[in-house]
């Protein structure tokens, strides 16, 4: 049986997924810890305070937090990304077919759909309001069991091999019967307590009901959906808490975003200028200029972190020979020849380091060279703030479906590393 230290993150992070449906929510599930530590929500179109403190920022599904009590930089920032790739609502989303009424959906990012099918889906994300002549924002969550995509029946295909899911026509889900159309927006606005006429705007997605589990024999697996980032929000958080707690000789950031699944590039993904502006305004708030704030920058490094591919056991041959990744086998250190990771040596060493004085192995990653790599904020980061970069990870398998599985014991170990690399 792990241990309880093991078992107590791993229940953490179930608890942290299932709340944390939408970016949005993973956006409040942090901002609510980081206030019970006593960190300020700062607001951007606001002056910044001259002292230093525990302050975070929140732009749409994307957060920075940071801790200088003493110092404006040099920052050592952990980063990830809040969104997960799932079905998402379309904007006249009703529609009736042979008597059943269906929500239209659409997938977002890389889904694997086929692990879409048959499921309970909730609702969730952010609704834009009327109110007055102004807007506000709501966050919604609906977790009753109002949605389901239902499979093709296996006498229905044509080989019984399985059917290739078109986008398009066959990830729309039921959500009653019967000819009387009903408004599945105004359903929601219901269901977020607000007058359906004065919703404006959107962004709605699905999630499964089925709750976050450890499971196997020893206990020791993690069965959920969203790992694929929320893994490292949560291992990021924690170890962004314990290096507020204990800093070291860098100014500690966490820097949660929004848009990976679809490439980043929008007001709050890691390729608009949020974190750059985020670390200027922190050099500004204490009356540096910018040359103190590229000095302070020249001596920061990033950690991207994103899961990592666990050496799948159905599918060894699609993983690089003598580059096995173990589930509960310790952080992950992910290289990539051609940059889709933004690893060098240089980054690489800090980590191997923080995994050293964590006291945790590291596992070395290489994408096999005939197979195409995915990518991580990593890059992006990089290029956007000129810090040095490592992408880093912990190991899963299953990525992009809609339940994912990693090691429980990872858990503690790659928040482990990451707050040793926060603290230097
Ligand atoms: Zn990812």
């Amino acid at each position: 049986m792990p241990s309880s230290a093991v078992a107590a993150s791993a229940a953490g992070l179930c608890e942290f997924i299932d709340a944390s449906p939408s970016p949005f929510h993973v956006c409040r599930t942090i901002a609510e810890a980081l206030e019970t530590d006593g960190f300020v929500r700062l607001d951007e179109t606001r002056a910044w305070p001259g002292t230093g403190g525990r302050y975070y920022i929140v732009r749409g599904g994307s957060l920075v937090a940071w801790a200088d009590p003493e110092q404006a930089g040099p920052f050592r920032v952990v980063g990830a990304h809040t969104d997960s790739p799932n079905l998402r609502v379309k904007q006249h989303p009703d529609l009736t077919v042979a008597g059943w009424q269906l929500v239209r959906l659409e997938p977002y990012g890389g889904a694997w759909l086929n692990s879409w099918l048959d499921r309970e889906l909730g609702i969730s994300g952010r609704l834009s309001v009327r109110e007055g002549t102004g807007l506000s924002e709501r966050l919604v969550r609906i977790d009753e069991p109002i949605l389901r995509v239902p499979q093709l029946a296996i006498h229905l295909s044509e080989d019984r091999r399985g059917v290739t899911l078109d986008p398009q026509r066959h990830v729309n889900a039921v959500w009653g019967v019967g000819s009387e159309r009903a408004a599945f927006l105004d359903f929601v606005a219901e269901a977020a307590g607000v007058d359906p006429r004065a919703v404006l705007g959107w962004e709605l997605m699905t999630h499964d009901l089925a709750p976050s589990r450890v499971i196997g024999a020893g206990r020791d697996l993690i069965s959920a959906p969203r790992l694929d980032n929320q893994g490292t929000c949560y291992a990021g958080l924690a170890a962004f808490r314990a290096a507020v707690e204990n800093p070291g000789d860098a100014v500690p950031v966490l820097a949660v975003f929004d848009h990976e699944e679809v490439g980043s590039q929008s007001d709050r993904g890691a390729q608009s200028e949020l974190l750059p502006t985020v670390l200027e305004r922190i050099v500004l708030a204490r009356g540096g200029g910018r040359a103190e704030f590229l000095a302070a920058v020249a001596g920061s490094v990033c950690a991207s972190g994103d899961m990592a591919h666990a050496t799948h056991p159905n599918y060894p041959e699609r993983h690089e020979p003598s580059h096995g990744i173990d589930i509960n086998g310790g952080p992950v250190l992910k290289v990539n020849q051609n940059l889709r990771y933004a690893t060098d040596a240089v980054g690489a060493g800090a980590f191997a380091l923080a995994c050293d004085r964590a006291g945790v192995p590291m596992q070395r990653y290489v994408h096999r060279a005939d197979l195409p790599c995915g990518s991580t904020i990593g890059p992006m980061t990089a290029a956007r703030t000129g810090m040095p970069t490592v992408d880093v990870g912990a190991p899963q398998l299953a990525m992009h479906s809609a339940r994912e599985m990693m090691g429980a014991a990872d858990v503690t170990a790659y928040a482990a590393a990451l707050a040793a690399f926060l603290a230097p």
